[in-house]
């Protein structure tokens, strides 16, 4: 993986575990600000219902992927129970280049090689209130099997280690209130 060009404080990390509520806090943080730009990442896992292809994902095979990870086109990208996620590192640039924020929404492995290559970004970690209500939230979701909900439980448990080396964590409880002080940051890292 190259260094990507241009490393400012409008780079925003955002993450926290698998059903912790990034979807929902993302959509309604969009839907409130200007001047930033989702980061649409690869994925090597399947469409879900309702998932559209350069909405939600880039979906690729695993040879597409590896194919890119040889070519050198991601910013970073990780493994995430079975599957393979990463950042195209072109649009990071592009985007960072043309003045806007770039968003990332993209679980911890992957945000701690962005945050060795841009010390400077913005780094939020997602938290759910229990580990009970994060259970309570993956269930109801339903969008995974029993099998693959307990490894991303597991996973969770794993990812909440990481919380202290992220500059700010923020409790989804209140999804107004996490947006609210998303925006907050944000704003004031352009400040
Ligand atoms: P899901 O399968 O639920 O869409 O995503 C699983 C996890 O992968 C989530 O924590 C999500 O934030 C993360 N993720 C999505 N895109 C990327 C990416 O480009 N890189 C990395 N490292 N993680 C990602």
């Amino acid at each position: 993986m190259s260094e990507t060009k241009s490393c400012k404080n409008n780079l925003i990390i955002f993450t926290g575990p698998s059903g912790v509520g990034k979807g929902t806090i993302v959509k309604q943080l969009f839907s409130e600000m200007e001047k930033i730009k989702f980061s649409i990442s690869c994925t090597t896992r399947e469409m879900r219902p309702g998932e559209k292809e350069g909405v939600n994902y880039f979906f690729k095979s695993k040879q597409e992927f590896e194919e890119m990870i040889a070519a050198g086109e991601f910013l970073e990208y990780a493994e995430f129970v079975g599957n393979l996620y990463g950042t195209p590192k072109s649009f990071v640039d592009d985007t960072l280049a043309s003045g806007n924020d770039v968003f990332l929404e993209i679980e911890v492995q992957g945000a701690i090689q962005v945050m060795k290559k841009c010390p400077e970004a913005l780094t939020i970690f997602l938290i759910p209130p229990s580990l009970e209500e994060l259970e309570r939230r993956l269930r109801n979701r339903g969008t995974e099997t029993e099998e693959v909900l307990q490894k991303r439980l597991e996973k969770a448990k794993e990812e909440m280690k990481y919380t202290g080396q992220f500059k700010y964590t923020v409790v989804n409880d209140d999804v107004d209130i996490a947006v609210r002080k998303l925006k907050a940051l944000i704003l004031g890292a352009r400040a």
